[in-house]
């Protein structure tokens, strides 16, 4: 096993579910090293809510911004139950594809460039420890890092040999109606039906979705009534909305709240909480020329590649919600997040790394340039 294998092994083995503070402290300790090797600053940056993420930086002149992040979705003692585990060309364990091989990618690039020549350029890491949440914390220091970057390159999992252009936007809402309890039986006509009431809403949110322009509403997650004797006088419902540009944003939102203001059920009352946690990233002509400058270096390095539009969110929304170029998926090829059987491609790791080094040794020498 290589030393980059070697790390990533440790990494995956040491838990760090979101917002578990020890396993990333422990994570820290790892790269803190390497950090110093590699002759980078690298400190703890603590986020108006408490979080803390570690920034890695070295170099002068215009800034490369690289982010990849080091909390997964699994609880504590995960690590023990399903340790990094190496069966044919595929890497097994809790976070190994979905990031850890990502904060490996960046190590290694950077590895390359330390021992090769550093370039002419700033490149700065964000390893930040609540992406699984919606990066609550982080994202002030994504937005503080990401503004007048050169580029921002995002190293979550690949989908294939591709690269990622777009993220769809994400909105997050509750739905909550109240009406009046009866009993069923001898008060029917007094009560006020909340669970009649928000089904009613559920189908007409749910006739906004439209798969032709990538805007889908979600309902999903449903509470409501207590016995069936009672007419029930609380109902809400969660909502997941995806959307692609910000002119959808707009318009989504407005449908949304003109069915949350009609009302089927008399002296009903409905609320909306929530609001769009991830802005949409859109294929814009700056991120599509960033992705030209990767596609020519695979195909001088002899990687090809392709590119998607992703329906799943990252930091990468957040980042290109400060108009600079974007590009994701720039870590190695996996599947299986989010599950036990979370895998990684063990040969695409090695392509990446080549990827990424080769992109930060042009761009220093001016050779690409969005
Ligand atoms: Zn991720």
């Amino acid at each position: 096993m290589d030393k980059h294998l070697a790390l990533l092994e440790a990494m995956v083995n040491v838990d760090s579910g979101s917002g578990y503070r020890e396993g990333f402290q422990q994570l820290a300790a790892m790269i803190r090293p390497i950090a110093k090797e590699l002759h980078c600053s690298f400190e703890s940056r603590t986020a108006h809510d408490g979080s803390v993420h570690y920034v890695m930086s070295r170099g002068e002149g215009e800034r490369i911004l690289l982010i990849a992040h080091l909390d997964t979705v699994f609880p504590l003692g995960t690590a023990a139950k399903r340790p990094f585990t190496i069966i044919g060309d595929r890497a097994y364990g809790p976070g190994v594809s979905d990031c850890k091989s990502g904060v490996v990618t960046i190590l290694a690039a950077l590895d390359e460039l330390n021992r090769d020549q550093w370039p002419d350029c700033r490149i700065e890491c964000l390893f930040n420890t609540d992406e699984e949440l919606s990066s609550p914390g982080s994202r002030e220091i994504i937005a503080e890092l990401a503004k007048g970057a050169k580029a921002v390159l995002v190293v979550e999992p690949a989908e294939g040999d591709n690269l990622t252009v777009a993220r769809k936007g994400i909105g997050r809402f509750v739905l909550k109606v109240t009406g009046k309890a009866a009993h069923s039986g001898s008060n029917y006509g007094d009560g006020r039906n909340a669970v009649v009431e928000l089904a009613h809403k559920i189908t007409e949110i749910y006739r906004l979705s439209d798969l032709k322009t990538g805007v889908t509403f979600n309902p999903a997650v449903i509470k409501g009534g207590s016995r069936p004797n009672i007419v029930p006088d609380y109902a809400e419902v969660e909502i997941d909305l995806r959307l692609k540009t910000v002119a959808q944003e707009r318009q989504a939102l407005e449908r949304l709240n003109e069915i949350v203001g009609r009302r089927w059920i008399p002296e009903t009352e409905s609320r909306l909480e929530g609001m769009i946690t991830r802005p949409p990233m859109e294929v814009t002509p700056a991120n599509l020329q960033l992705y030209q400058e990767f596609k020519t270096i695979g195909d001088d390095l002899g990687i090809t590649l392709g590119y998607v539009e992703s329906g799943g969110g990252s930091d990468a929304n957040l980042a290109a919600a400060c108009g600079v170029p974007v590009i994701d998926g720039l870590g190695p090829v996996g599947g299986g997040h989010h599950t036990e059987e979370e895998y990684l491609e063990i040969p695409s790791l090695y392509r990446r790394i080549k990827l990424l080094a080769e992109y930060l040794k042009r761009c220093g020498n001016g050779k690409i340039g969005v």
